[in-house]
């Protein structure tokens, strides 16, 4: 992916596109590919980073949602159960199977929660994982070695997807890229463009040169998350909102504190949600929670009652319970959830999608997992392409293949001695603590469109969520190499690395 040829692609060509996306988290990267893979001349735009919002900020999980069964929505959880296979097999270079025991401590828990999984198994059809079997007391030790021993009776192991959700958006970006579509981040929509009271393009503006111009389309997507509706309202001032967005935390903690490769998941916390307790990336993610807010930032902070309340729950389950000196680093995240009229909670509110089209024809996404990304944007592409007058194109993502940002080019590696001097090794990990080396970070700013100290240890490597204090330490090599990448001078080294110090110390617990 090259930013100075989308931006140039997006400058040159204002009046050529079939579909224009609002957004570049997992909605609209997702429709963006979807559009793309229809033939359709496809632009996306993201006022930030990609994933920057909502979809960096996850359990990281490609899921049926366990939970959502208990609520009795059947038709999502087989929804999503059937995008969990198609991702298994589109992408298992990204998302792979991951085993979950749920230990049991009553009486009643063993055959409650394992015939739940069986019907959970059985909605996954055959596009199912390995089937759900109860666990001795023994074997539920041996799987999960720190969890609490004490009243344990046995459990129930299950299997779910994994993944990383900023990787996989980046993912998302390049396939994209490749079916044809001009894809841009730090590009933000500040207005729509009418005709006759139609929507027919939007205005942009550039951030790195804060440069304001317009792109025409047949249809614009918004897709914006916990932003629709400030988008909806750019085309209908009176719009009533339709989300509610509730903000979920996650504690970053050592990997000793959950012991094995297996995840620990409890089916009902002390306010009625799961709890997971998962490996990921040589640590333990460990999240989440449910709290309805009235503002939403695109960097959210994480309460210090969810904190507390998330480091409580771990005490019940875990062995050694971890202190608050213990965290690597807290991350939140707002859920984009579609308001139903009466729904007493947020943690009630359904997890599926709508479309909606509001009256200057702009087309509105919003609700939905990463686990239904696809779905979500099958959906939207289908009406926008209606509202457009577009002639019908089938959907082709279900088979389809996601671009592997692994490999390497052999430009990158040429690119990347030439920068740092050709006499330290390129695999050198630039903190001891952190797995990323100088090759990561060129490869990032050069293929991956990563444009900052942020981009680069927040989303292209994982650096603040595996610890905070140590992203805030490898920050001035990062900035050193990005500074000599992209010519920049010290002025700029030196803002990057103060800008992110300081977005990093809302990632230390509160
Ligand atoms: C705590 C938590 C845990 C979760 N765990 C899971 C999980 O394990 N599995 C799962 O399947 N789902 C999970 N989800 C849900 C999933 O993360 C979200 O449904 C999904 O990421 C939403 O993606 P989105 O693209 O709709 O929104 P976002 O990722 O927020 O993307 C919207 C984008 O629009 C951009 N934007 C806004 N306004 C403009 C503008 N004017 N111009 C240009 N761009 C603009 C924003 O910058 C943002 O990047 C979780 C969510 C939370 C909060």
């Amino acid at each position: 992916m090259n930013r100075a040829q989308a931006i140039a692609a997006l400058l040159e060509q204002p009046t050529l596109w079939d579909v224009l996306v609002i957004g570049g988290g997992a909605t609209g990267l997702g429709v963006a590919v979807d559009a793309a893979a229809r033939g359709l001349k496809t632009a996306l735009v993201e006022q930030s980073d990609f994933a920057k919002g909502t979809s960096s900020r996850s359990t990281k999980l490609i899921h049926g949602g366990f939970r959502y069964l208990k609520q009795g929505n059947v038709a999502l959880v087989r929804e999503s159960l059937h995008e969990r296979g198609l991702l298994l097999r589109n992408a298992p270079h990204l998302v792979h199977p991951l085993n979950f025991v749920v230990p049991c401590y009553q009486w009643w828990e063993a055959p409650y929660y394992g015939a739940g999984l069986k019907l959970y198994d059985w909605f996954a059809g055959r596009l199912g994982l390995e089937p759900s079997r109860h666990l001795s007391r023994a074997d539920v030790l041996e799987a999960l070695p720190n969890a609490t021993s004490a009243n344990l009776r046995g459990g129930i192991r299950y299997q779910d997807g994994q993944f990383d959700d900023a990787r996989l958006a980046i993912a998302l970006a390049q396939t994209a890229t490749d079916l044809g579509a001009s894809v841009a981040n730090y590009v933000r929509v500040v207005s729509l463009l009418k005709k006759d009271g139609r929507v027919c393009g939007v205005r942009v503006c550039e951030a790195e040169s804060g440069k304001e111009f317009p792109l025409h389309t047949g249809v614009v997507i918004n897709a914006t998350g916990v932003f629709t509706d400030a988008v909806r309202r750019m085309d209908e001032a009176t719009a009533p909102p339709v989300i509610a967005a509730s903000q979920g935390a996650h504690l970053v903690l050592p990997r000793g504190f959950l012991g094995g490769d297996t995840a620990l998941m409890v089916p009902r916390t002390d306010d009625g949600r799961v709890l997971f307790v998962i490996p990921w990336h040589d640590r333990v993610l460990l999240g989440t929670t449910d709290t309805p807010v009235s503002e939403t930032p695109l960097e959210p902070r994480p309460l210090a009652e969810e904190v507390g309340f998330l480091i409580g729950q771990a005490a019940k389950y875990l062995a050694k319970a971890p202190a608050k000196n213990d965290i690597l680093s807290v991350t939140a995240g707002l859920r984009p959830l579609v308001k139903l009229p009466g729904a007493k909670s947020t943690a009630a509110l359904p997890r599926d999608h709508v479309v909606l089209v509001s009256g200057g024809g702009l087309v509105s996404v919003a609700g939905g997992k990463w686990t239904t990304y696809r779905k979500m944007a099958a959906d939207a592409v289908d009406k926008a392409m209606e509202v457009a007058g577009l002639p019908e194109k089938p959907c082709a993502t279900e088979h389809l293949r996601l671009a592997d940002t692994r490999r390497r080019s052999s430009q990158s590696a040429a690119e990347t001695l030439q920068i740092i001097g050709g006499t330290e090794p390129r695999s050198r990990r630039l903190h001891p603590d952190l797995p990323l080396t100088a090759d990561d970070v060129l490869h990032a700013a050069s293929h991956e469109m990563a444009r900052t100290v942020e981009d680069v240890l927040s989303r292209r490597s994982r650096s603040l969520l595996l610890d905070a204090r140590a992203a805030m330490e490898a920050a001035p090599s990062v900035a050193a190499l990005l500074t000599k990448g992209f010519g920049r001078g010290p002025v700029w080294e030196a803002e990057q690395v103060a800008v992110f110090r300081e977005l990093a110390k809302g990632y230390l617990p509160p």
